[in-house]
């Protein structure tokens, strides 16, 4: 069975200070954390004060984005070395915000995720289509295209983490049906499955993300091919993200 993985995603939001304090606040509001993954994705200046903050928790560390090169003249970039230094384990790949505000690629996704493999980290690569090519019926071939591309040529394919996140869900309030989503995740492991076989595929966990709460996380994870979500806004308060994290992993079980 995948074991299920919750992915707050900070973007540009905390302080160093706030960053500590939200820390101690999650590990008291989280209890102890069983049969799920959890993964905080702070901005880089908080990655250090985070995995201090982290120390004897099961929380992981993800950064949200890294670039291909090892090192080099690329102002305001980072690579997957440096972030690994910090103690992350995770790396967010081509989220929409980067596709839409920063030029990102099926492409430039692919080596940074690829980069991300190289070092030894797992990346959570995001797809997902915007409201205009959903509207024009482009969701499947969208999203074909972002796997044919962005993930191509993957030597392990189990240990990435795909995340799909319709653009049009993101920060927007407007969370995809469960059933919406299913048919995208339904969609996305057969593709998988058609490029590295079905044992891949049904070991790659597929997240959810757009406008993800406590209130709708346990009718998503109901569906059988959503193994988890990548939180924005609702995880930047820590009792809200905790309670994500909490959803009842039983009814995951019973679903099944
Ligand atoms: C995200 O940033 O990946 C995201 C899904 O944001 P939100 O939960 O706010 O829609």
């Amino acid at each position: 069975m995948r074991q299920p993985l919750l992915a707050g995603n900070w973007k540009m939001y905390k302080s160093i200070a706030e960053a500590r304090t939200f820390i101690k606040s999650l590990r008291s509001a989280l209890g102890p954390i069983s049969n799920r993954q959890v993964v905080v994705c702070p901005p880089f200046t908080e990655l250090t004060t985070v995995a201090e903050e982290l120390k004897g928790s099961p929380i992981a560390l993800g950064a949200q984005n890294a670039h291909w090169e090892k090192q080099g003249a690329f102002t305001g970039e980072i690579s997957v070395g440096m972030v690994a230094e910090t103690g992350c384990q995770f790396v967010i790949v081509g989220h929409s915000e980067r596709r839409q505000y920063f030029s990102e690629t099926d492409a430039t996704v692919q080596k940074r995720m690829q980069a991300v493999i190289a070092g030894g980290l797992t990346p959570i690569v995001c797809i997902g289509e915007t409201l205009q090519e959903r509207e024009s019926n482009q969701t499947f071939a969208v999203i074909e295209r972002q796997i044919k591309i962005g993930l191509a040529n993957i030597a392990r394919p189990s240990e990435i983490v795909i995340a799909y996140e319709p653009v049009w869900a993101i920060g927007t309030g407007k969370t995809a049906t469960p059933e919406q989503a299913q048919e995208v995740h339904a969609f996305v492991r057969q593709q998988i499955s058609a490029l590295y076989g079905e044992p891949a595929a049904q070991a790659m966990r597929i997240l959810y993300g757009g406008s993800v709460k406590p209130e709708n996380i346990a009718a998503l994870m109901q569906q059988p091919d959503i193994d988890g979500g990548l939180v924005g806004g609702a995880c930047l308060d820590a009792d809200s993200f905790a309670k994500i994290v909490n959803f009842d992993v039983a009814q995951k079980t019973a679903a099944r």
